[in-house]
C-alpha cells in the first residue's frame, strides 16, 4: 500500500522530477520488449472460430471448472499444511500479481476517504515552555533521505564517508531504526505523537503533530523542502518548497534540481526577533536511482560510479561508490550547517538532530531502492542513521547531558524519540510529552 501512496502523492506534489527519474529509457524498452511486443505477436495468432459460439464458450467453461476442481482438491489434501504456511508466511501476499497490487489500491483509497471525513484533533493545547535560562534556542532538524546507518563511517563504515562530522562534538546513536521504508510513510511519523504501533499516515494527518505544539508554546518554526514536499506535515506552519520556482542559473542549481547546500542560503532570514526558532530542512540526501545526480562534481570521490538512471545495470561496486559519494555530500552538507549554528551559538542554545527518513537496498540479493513493506523489508532499508550536535562548550557545562545521552549510543532507538526529544529540546510541558522517549533524559 506504501508504493500506491508514494504514487497517488507523487502525482498529488506535481513531483515531475521524481517522476522523470523513474521514467527511464531501459523501462521503456522494458515495457515494448517484455509487454508490448509478446501481445501483438499473440495478437497475429489467428483464432479458430467454433460454428456456434456456445460451443467455444462450453469448452472453455469445462477447462475452467476442471481447473477449480483441481486445484481445490490440491488443497483439500494439503489443507492442513496450506493454512499452516500462508499463516507463518503472511507476506507471500505481496508476490500475488496482479491481486496485491489491486487490493492495495483499494485499501489506499479506502483509507483516503475515510480521512476526508474525519475531523481534526488540536493537540498540546496545554503546552509552554518552561526554560531555565533566558538565552535563546536556535535549532535545526535535518531530514536525511534514502540514508542507511551502516554507510555511515560514524557507525563503522570502513570507507571514511564521514570525515567533517567525525570531526564534531556529536552524540551518534547505532542502533536507530525507522517508521516506514518510504518519504510518504516516514516523514509524517518522525513527527507525529501517535507512535510507529498506532501510526499510519491518514490518522497522523488528521492530528496535531509536534511542530503544531511547538509552535503553539511559542517556538517559531519554519520548515524548508528540498524534496518532494514536507508530506502534510508542515500545513499549519511557515514553509517553503525550493523545488517550486527554482532559479536554474543559481551556483547550486544543476537540470535536476538544487544541491541540498542550497537550503542554506537563507537561514539568516529566518533569525529575525528574539523568540526561539526551530529550522527543519527536507533534504534530498541519496534519494535514487540517480545517486548520481546528488552531489556536485568535487564529491565524486570514489570511483568509477554508477551514471546510469538504473542501478542494475551498473555494476555492484559502481553503485555503491555512487552512493557512498552522496554520504560524503550529506557528511560536508550536515557539517557546514553545524558550522553556521557554530556562529551563532554565543549568543544562544544551539543544536542540530538529524535523521534520515529510511534507508536502501544497493542490490543485495537483488533488491534496489526502498519501499519493501515493513515485514519483508531488509535492514539496509530500516536502520538508518541518527545523530545529536551541541556546541562543545554546551557539553562541557552539561557534563551530565554528555555521559546521559553515552549510555545511549548503542541503546534501541526509533522515529518514536523525535518529537518527544524536540519538545525536550525547546523544555516545553505538555500531556503529549513522555519523558522516556526524550533522548536527553
Ligand atoms: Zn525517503
Amino acid at each position: 500500500m506504501d508504493m500506491i501512496r508514494n504514487t497517488a502523492e507523487t502525482v498529488r506534489d506535481n513531483n515531475q522530477q521524481e517522476a522523470r527519474e523513474l521514467l527511464s529509457l531501459p523501462l521503456i524498452l522494458h515495457l515494448l520488449l517484455w509487454g508490448i511486443v509478446p501481445s501483438l505477436a499473440i495478437a497475429l495468432i489467428p483464432v479458430k472460430r467454433h460454428r456456434h459460439w456456445w460451443h467455444g464458450a462450453g469448452i472453455r467453461t469445462a477447462y475452467a471448472v476442471g481447473l477449480v476442481v483441481i486445484a481445490t482438491g490440491l488443497f483439500v489434501v494439503n489443507n492442513k499444511y496450506a493454512t499452516f504456511f500462508s499463516r507463518e508466511n503472511a507476506e507471500l501476499k505481496v508476490y500475488i500479481t496482479p491481486l496485491f497490487a489491486l487490493h492495495s489500491s483499494y485499501r489506499y483509497f479506502k483509507t483516503f476517504h475515510a480521512g476526508q471525513t474525519q475531523p481534526f484533533v488540536t493537540l498540546g493545547t496545554d503546552a509552554y515552555q518552561q526554560k531555565s535560562t533566558p538565552r535563546r534556542t536556535i535549532g535545526i532538524m535535518v531530514i536525511g533521505e534514502t540514508a542507511r546507518a551502516d554507510h555511515f563511517s560514524l557507525n563503522g563504515y570502513a570507507r571514511l564517508t564521514n570525515p567533517r562530522l567525525s570531526q564534531q562534538a556529536l552524540v551518534n546513536f547505532q542502533n536507530v531504526t525507522s517508521c516506514g521504508t518510504s518519504t510518504a510513510y516516514s516523514v509524517p511519523c518522525m513527527f507525529s505523537f501517535l507512535g510507529q504501533a498506532d501510526y499510519s499516515p491518514e490518522a497522523a494527518d488528521k492530528q496535531s503533530n509536534v511542530l503544531d505544539v511547538l509552535q503553539h508554546a511559542g517556538v517559531k518554526v519554519v520548515w524548508i523542502d528540498n524534496n518532494s514536499s514536507c508530506k502534510g506535515v508542515c500545513t499549519r506552519i511557515e514553509n517553503t518548497n525550493m523545488t517550486q520556482n527554482a532559479n536554474p542559473n543559481d551556483d547550486l542549481y544543476s537540470d535536476h534540481g538544487y544541491y541540498d547546500e542550497a537550503m542554506l542560503t537563507d537561514l539568516p532570514r529566518y533569525l529575525a526577533g528574539d523568540q526561539d526558532v526551530l529550522i527543519v530542512l527536507h533534504t534530498l540526501g541519496s534519494h535514487g536511482p540517480t545517486y548520481h545526480k546528488r552531489y556536485p562534481p568535487e564529491f565524486a570521490q570514489f570511483q568509477p560510479y554508477c551514471q546510469h538512471d538504473t542501478p542494475h545495470t551498473c555494476s555492484s561496486a559502481e553503485v555503491i561508490n555512487a552512493y557512498d559519494n552522496t554520504i560524503l555530500y550529506t557528511d560536508y552538507v550536515l557539517s557546514k550547517t553545524i558550522d553556521w549554528l557554530k556562529s551563532h551559538s554565543d549568543q544562544a542554545d544551539t543544536f542540530l538532530l538529524y535523521a534520515s527518513d529510511h534507508g536502501e537496498s544497493l542490490g543485495e540479493n537483488g533488491i534496489y531502492l526502498h519501499g519493501l513493506p515493513y515485514l519483508l523489508a531488509p535492514k539496509a532499508q530500516t536502520h538508518i542513521p541518527m545523530f545529536l550536535w551541541r556546541p562543545e562548550s554546551y557539553w562541557q557545562q552539561n557534563p551530565q547531558a554528555w555521559s546521559l545521552l553515552q549510555n545511549k549510543k548503542q541503546a534501541k532507538l526509533s522515529h518514536d524519540h523525535l518529537p518527544h526529544s524536540l519538545l525536550g529540546l525547546y523544555a516545553v510541558q505538555t500531556t503529549v510529552y513522555q519523558t522516556e522517549l526524550d533522548l536527553s533524559r
